[in-house]
């Protein structure tokens, strides 16, 4: 027998009617490229976004085509996240910290129609322009006052014109809630970078939990500063929560120095924010250097990359601001899990908390977890036992877009290459990674790149590149080399043969020149006890 409640499709455009109907006079703060800041409400935004769509579709984007973004957090980005997704098209956010090469290659893939992008990246869209495949239009996202003089970008569009000149009338369309919603690449752990593509569906739902109490605990009495990045994996979410819950934005624009941020912080009053371990690194020394203290931050969501129990402990015992350690990747959503504390642990004393804070956390309700051995078996959650950890749920990917890379399931679950323990009480911590990849301040690296290019060198004969700790940055990346007999090579000189290949922070920090690299069975170099090795290696930057 069936229930007989009503068929809605969860789709994105609900969350922005809902925030307009609702909490139509809540702020939007947002810090302009332009330089001052910017107020509206989310009335505002709603409206814009409907002019939005409007202009989409005069510029022919039908529904399913691609929209590309290369965007700070800000008002205007997020007008794009509702009026594309809200009218059937696939938003696509482009990291542009990205080697210009590699956003031609996903363009391109992601066979996008138009781009949008902030002055702060003409530079870079003028040196892609003329290579994308795809692309119809270019979109600065600014007004006519600031549009550049003269530009080498063809068919260059200004944001403010297509706004003003379109209505404000526009009715979302209703379809299927499957249907997709916004697409992300994540650098892939074999070759070119993959597409995770989310739906209507998953983002709605993966909204509800993010802004669950054990989780981002996100409310209308909220003032939410998300600096985790619009362009990578949708800020977390927080985007499409904020309008779920009709909880005040502030977005940061491109100023995410220790200082901007802290003054944004205590002008705006933010209560929760959100980002990587680098960047909360910079907000606490510079609080720390001024004998500052937080007038109204309550909560800050910290992932992306394990965040060290020094920093909880500053943050909570100096400053009164309670850590979120959360862990998730762009494969779902993200967000897997938030540690948050049950019942049962109020009464720990400081020490034990942070020690129990060190772990990512449980799962949200929706991400199932499980870690396995080597051969697939699954192994007891005792907090001891650790191996590959495996998840699923309705916002974790079924294949890469365009089934790139064939089915990446095993048995319907979702490996994430990350190594784990999960202890009795349900609460994961990463003890490893399975995968190659280097994460430098919340940014990945591919090893793969890397060595390839350094393979390239005449006088190499094998190379892996490793991620070594930093202070800093997490994770550097480290090559081990081992060079052609008889063959002359220093250090100096392989690491200038990588410049202009790739983005510059992607040189490596340092080199060591080894006699042999571990293989395994099938011939692969063994990173992982290349990493053990390693482990307490010093970097000469760090
Ligand atoms: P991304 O797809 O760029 O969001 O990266 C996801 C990966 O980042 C995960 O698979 C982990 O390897 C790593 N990661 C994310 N959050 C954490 C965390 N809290 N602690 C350790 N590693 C993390």
């Amino acid at each position: 027998m069936l229930g007989s409640m009503m068929q809605q499709p969860l789709l994105i455009s609900t969350l922005l009617t809902h925030a307009e109907r609702h909490h139509g006079e809540q702020e939007i703060v947002s810090r302009r490229v332009e330089g001052d800041v910017h107020r509206y409400t989310y009335r505002d935004l709603a409206a814009r976004a409907r002019k939005m769509a409007n202009a989409l579709a005069m510029l022919g984007i039908e529904h399913g085509d691609r929209v590309g973004t290369l965007a700070w957090n800000g008002y205007r980005h997020m007008e794009l996240y509702y009026a594309v997704s809200g009218s059937g098209a696939v938003l696509h956010t482009i990291n542009p910290r990205l080697h210009p090469d590699q956003v031609v290659w996903i363009c391109d893939h992601a066979e996008d129609q138009v781009l949008c992008f902030d002055l702060t990246f003409l530079p870079l869209v003028e040196a892609i322009a003329t290579r994308v495949k795809t692309i119809k239009h270019f979109v600065a996202m600014t007004d006519r006052a600031h549009m550049p003089a003269s530009s080498k970008v063809p068919n260059l569009l200004c944001f403010e014109e297509l706004i003003e000149a379109h209505r404000a009338e526009f009715d979302w369309p209703i379809f299927d809630e499957n249907t997709a919603s916004s697409l992300c690449y994540t650098s892939g752990t074999t070759g070119n970078p993959k597409g995770a593509l989310y739906s209507h569906r998953s983002t709605v739902l993966h909204s509800y939990a993010i802004a669950l109490p054990d989780a981002m605990n996100c409310s209308a009495r909220d003032s939410i500063l998300p600096v985790v990045p619009m362009f990578h994996v949708n800020a977390w979410g927080l985007p499409y929560a904020a309008c779920m819950v009709g909880a005040r934005l502030v977005f940061p624009g491109p100023w995410l120095d220790g200082k901007s941020l802290y003054e944004l912080f205590e002008h705006e009053r933010v209560t929760v924010s959100a980002g990587v371990p680098t960047v909360w690194q910079g907000l606490l020394a510079h609080v720390e250097a001024n004998g500052l203290a937080f007038g109204t931050m309550r909560r800050t969501v910290i992932g992306g990359s394990a965040c060290p129990p020094a920093m909880t402990r500053a943050f909570q015992e100096r400053y009164d601001v309670q850590v979120l350690h959360a862990w998730g990747m762009t494969e779902m959503s993200p967000l897997g899990t938030v540690c948050t504390l049950k019942h049962k642990h109020l009464a720990m004393g400081a020490e034990e908390r942070l020690a129990l804070q060190a772990k990512q956390g449980r799962a949200v309700y929706g991400v199932d977890m499980k870690i396995v051995d080597a051969e697939g078996r699954e192994l007891p959650r005792d907090g001891k036992a650790s191996g590959e950890l495996l998840v699923r749920g309705p916002w974790i990917i079924a294949s890469y877009f365009n089934g790139e890379g064939g089915d990446p399931l095993v048995d319907g679950w979702f490996p994430t290459g990350d190594v784990a323990t999960i202890d009795a009480d349900g609460y994961m911590q990463i003890t490893d990674r399975a995968k190659d990849l280097i994460k430098s301040g919340g940014e990945w690296i591919g090893s793969i790149d890397l060595e390839n290019i350094a393979i390239a060198h005449p006088a190499v004969a094998m190379a892996a590149c490793i991620a070594a700790k930093h202070p800093k940055w997490d994770e550097r990346p480290l090559l081990v080399v081992m060079k052609k007999p008889g063959a002359e090579l220093s250090k100096e000189e392989l690491l200038k043969f990588f410049e202009g290949k790739i983005a510059r922070w992607w040189t490596p920090d340092d080199v060591v020149f080894v006699d042999s690299i571990p293989l395994g069975a099938t011939g692969k170099m063994q990173k992982n006890k290349l990493r053990e090795m390693f482990k307490d290696y010093r970097l000469p930057t760090a």
